[in-house]
């Protein structure tokens, strides 16, 4: 099976998607990927999917990749007597350290740490940003502040503080466990939420190791701000624009989102482009015309890949909303005027003999109109950077290991496959030839670019081009 785009769908499972059938359904309208989001659900739920996605990977006999989502260090109220709280601007409003339900005075608020590192005047942003608060008064154990706007306030909702790097590690109690189990599963990325620093991420990294790739999301300030650093030490980034939203205000977004999609693109690291964008689909079986274009321009910038949320996770038109993403993807994909795979790098350097390999398959593959590039990749390495090259000749990467299969299939225009590793070259022409007549990605007669790596089978030493034409053998 294969799909007409370039750009990858990544689909949220929950309560609306949580069963066989339909995960079967959103992978044939178009999901790529499917995020398991540890901030919902019990971890039987995600175990459960995990098991759907692998039996619908071996029915479809295509690799299928799976994200676990760590909920990170989402702050939050705690629980009030009423069920809503009415606060009125000019109010004054108190959190605190004391277990009980809130009133109109106060909530608790369980993070010691945080208390310490306000300021008066620092900003708190609650309930999505729907009430903005100043400090006026911080002690150790509680924050009186000044309510800026009137707003409503109920259990649990969320605390964004946007301007203050707070003292407290990406990695919780909570996501250490979860962690635990997803790596247990076999999920192939880890997305960490609330990233700070590139600390955070190697934080992780220490407890992953090569188990599975790491994706930082960049939904805090600070996460801008150290971008160059958090993208040195990932694997791939995610434009988290629902809480970054929250903490930035809504018209700083787009051109951070352009700006991370560069970034990430000249490092060639995977990014993906979440949430909202097909928000009203959650009720609707249309979008908005608003929200084909976020979809559109996501495209346009060159992201690896756009997400859904609440739309699959939750809505009533899942496997409409995949349908119709990617019908707006192959629309872009296809808009010869607008759309060119080639938006210009500022930073592009080759840094390797892989580079320079990778490059020269780009350009080879133009010139000899030629219908694919294969790369046979153990380590997927070479895969990642062609990638980068945002060719626009399908790219066919393979490797002898499912698990880097999975983990390339985020990635533009790569389709990922398994596949042996050639002992000589012969042996690799006929390898690449065979894959690609059976996946339907080329016929007799068509020339073919491929790279590899000799002596054959070892990672990391790509240093052979050569053009192929297949023939009925
Ligand atoms: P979330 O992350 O859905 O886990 O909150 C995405 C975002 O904040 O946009
Ligand atoms: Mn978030």
């Amino acid at each position: 099976m294969k799909r007409n785009r370039k750009s990858k769908i990544l689909s949220t499972l929950g309560p609306s998607t949580s069963n066989k059938e339909i995960i079967k359904n959103l992978f044939i309208s178009g999901a790529d990927i499917f995020r398991l989001n540890f901030s919902h659900g019990s971890l039987e739920n995600h175990r459960i999917n995990y098991n759907h996605i692998r039996s619908v990977e071996k029915e479809v006999n295509r690799p299928i990749c799976v994200i676990a989502d760590l909920q990170g260090p989402k702050l939050r109220v705690g629980e009030f007597e009423k069920k809503e709280i009415n606060l009125k601007k000019g109010a004054e409003f108190k959190f605190d350290l004391i277990n009980k339900p809130g009133n109109i005075d106060r909530v608790y608020f369980p993070y010691p740490e945080v208390y310490e590192s306000l300021t008066p005047n620092s900003i708190v942003l609650i309930n999505d940003g729907k009430i903005r608060a100043q400090v006026i008064t911080q002690n150790k154990d509680s924050l009186i502040m000044e309510i800026m706007n009137n707003g409503i306030i109920s259990n649990n909702k969320g605390v964004n503080i946007p301007d203050v790097e707070l003292p407290i590690s990406s990695l919780t109690t909570k996501d250490m466990t979860d962690l635990g189990k997803a790596l247990d599963m076999g999920v192939d990325w880890i997305a960490l939420s609330f990233v700070q620093t590139s600390n955070d991420v190697e934080s992780l990294k220490k407890i992953v190791g090569d188990k599975a790739l790491i994706m930082a999301k960049i939904e805090k300030p600070s996460a801008v701000k150290n971008l160059d650093a958090i993208l040195d030490v990932s694997d791939g980034v995610m434009i988290a624009r629902g809480d970054l939203g929250v903490e930035l205000a809504p018209e700083k977004i787009p051109s951070i989102q352009k700006n991370i999609i560069r970034k990430a693109r000249e490092t060639g690291k995977p990014v993906v482009v979440a949430t909202q964008m097909l928000e009203s689909m959650i009720n609707n079986p249309v979008p908005t015309r608003a929200e084909s274009s976020d979809v559109a321009t996501a495209i346009y910038d060159g992201a690896d890949a756009v997400m859904l949320s609440a739309e699959t996770a939750i809505g009533k038109y899942p496997v409409e909303s995949v349908s119709i993403m990617n019908k707006i993807i192959e629309s872009v994909e296809n808009d010869d005027k607008n759309y060119s795979n080639e938006i210009q790098m500022q930073n592009r350097h080759n840094k390797s003999a892989t580079d320079a390999i990778t490059s020269a398959a780009d350009t080879i593959s133009r010139n000899a109109q030629a219908a694919v590039i294969v790369t046979f990749s153990v380590s997927g390495s070479t895969t990642l950077r062609l990638a980068r090259e945002r060719c626009p000749v399908r790219v066919v990467g393979i490797s002898p290991s499912i698990h880097v299969a999975r983990k390339l299939c985020i990635v533009w225009g790569v389709h990922s496959c398994v596949g042996d590793d050639a002992q000589n070259t012969r042996e690799m022409v006929s390898n690449a030839c065979t894959i690609i007549k059976n996946e339907g990605l080329a016929k007799n007669g068509d020339s073919i670019v491929i790279t590899a790596g000799v002596p054959f089978g070892n990672a990391g030493s790509t240093n052979l081009l050569r053009i192929a034409k297949i023939i009925d053998e």
